[in-house]
């Protein structure tokens, strides 16, 4: 086992997440979001592995996370989207990767108007999350922009509150989002994240564009879809310590233990996207036992409670799960009060990535 925390990516588990958003979201095409490196899982092995799957159009947040996979995107004939807009890059550095804009504001498509000669970008509506996105004053002028050098392939909103179906927000969105886009001619159109690709026929349009639910993290609160887990970060016991009643561990001394027993000092920490907050809240899964975390997270080390276990001695130099098949990253989000996806995009640092063909990572 690796000295490092690890983290093991099963590419066939990504690729069955993907056929399964598919399944739900057909006859609309089925695009991946890889901002962020893939949510942390690497964006490269992943949108190899998509673009062998049959996906066809990606979105990034950053020009510079799409300029590594572009060529071998296009090259296959898929699109390139990045989703900031063109922001504070010069649209030329866009045209030569060959990557398109969503453009997110009136600025931005009289940007795209003047300068890409043509070439094409899609475009983001604001529809009620008030985050990127054209208000509904500027589609006029966007509209005649259309006739004036601005070549738009596709038009887009974004839900606020998919994760939550019964929310009247997803309806009132989707209404102002079917009106608006129609007044951009017959061009594609797309709605749905991971949530919105369960909210119904209705809301996938032409292409969905989910990120969340490629990862194995459950996108829809209440429901459970039948994901497979493509991740298994770990890191190595570094010593087991048998400790007795009154014992304090670590900084600030936050836990004592109130009887005998046996803890496992595990080799990561916050700086390795172990968050402190999992202090005396989160678990780890080391050999079928679910083991609390105990005192606080340090930078790179935390303890774990294995006094349940039947042979702690046994378990030094053996590999601790921290997210992965046994105990997801939903678990620990609960656990630590943050979102599944702040988890994934945390793990960095010195973690080690391994991708791997293997479906389930047991
Ligand atoms: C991040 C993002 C997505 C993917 O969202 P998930 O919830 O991860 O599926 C889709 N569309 C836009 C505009 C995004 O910013």
């Amino acid at each position: 086992m690796s000295a490092r925390p690890c983290l093991t990516i099963d590419l066939d588990a990504i690729a069955a997440n993907f056929r399964l958003l598919q399944k739900t979201v057909t006859p609309a095409e089925c695009s991946a979001v890889i901002k962020a490196d893939a949510y942390g899982l690497g964006a490269g092995p992943i949108g190899r592995r998509l673009l062998a799957q049959g996906c066809r159009t990606f979105f990034f947040a950053h020009l510079a996370e799409a300029v590594d996979l572009g060529p071998e995107i296009r090259q296959a004939g898929g699109t390139v989207f990045v989703l900031n807009g063109t922001g504070l890059y010069p649209a030329a550095d866009f045209l030569q990767a060959g990557i398109l804009p969503v453009l997110n504001t009136l600025e931005e498509a009289r940007l795209w108007a003047r300068e890409a000669k043509g070439t094409p970008a899609a475009l983001h509506l604001d529809t009620g999350m008030n985050r990127l996105g054209l208000p509904a004053r500027d589609d006029e002028t966007v509209r005649n922009l259309m006739g004036d050098g601005l070549n738009l392939i596709h038009v887009m909103s974004h839900p606020a509150c998919a994760d939550e179906p019964d929310r009247l927000e997803n309806r009132t969105q989707l209404t102002r989002f079917t009106e608006r886009a129609a007044r951009f001619g017959d061009i594609t159109k797309s709605f749905a994240n991971s949530a919105g690709c369960f909210l119904g026929p209705e809301f996938q349009f032409d292409l969905s564009r989910p990120g969340l639910a490629l990862y194995g993290a459950q996108p829809v609160t209440g429901r459970h879809i039948p994901l497979s887990i493509p991740y298994r970060f770990e890191a190595p016991v570094l010593q087991v310590r048998r400790f007795s009643a009154g014992d304090s561990f670590g900084y600030g001394g936050t836990h004592t233990a109130k009887a005998g027993g046996f803890s496992a000092t595990i080799g990561a920490g916050y700086a390795d996207g172990v968050p402190r907050c999992l202090s005396n809240r989160g678990h780890v899964w080391l050999h079928g036992l679910k083991a609390p975390i105990i005192g606080r997270v340090s930078m790179d080390t935390f303890v774990a409670d294995i006094s349940a276990h039947p042979d702690p001695e046994s378990l030094v130099h053996t590999c601790a799960q921290i997210y992965g098949p046994d105990l997801t990253v939903d678990d620990q989000a609960a656990s630590a009060g943050l979102s599944a996806y702040e988890l994934l995009t945390r793990i960095g640092g010195r973690t080690e990535r391994i991708h791997v063909n293997q479906l389930a990572l047991r």
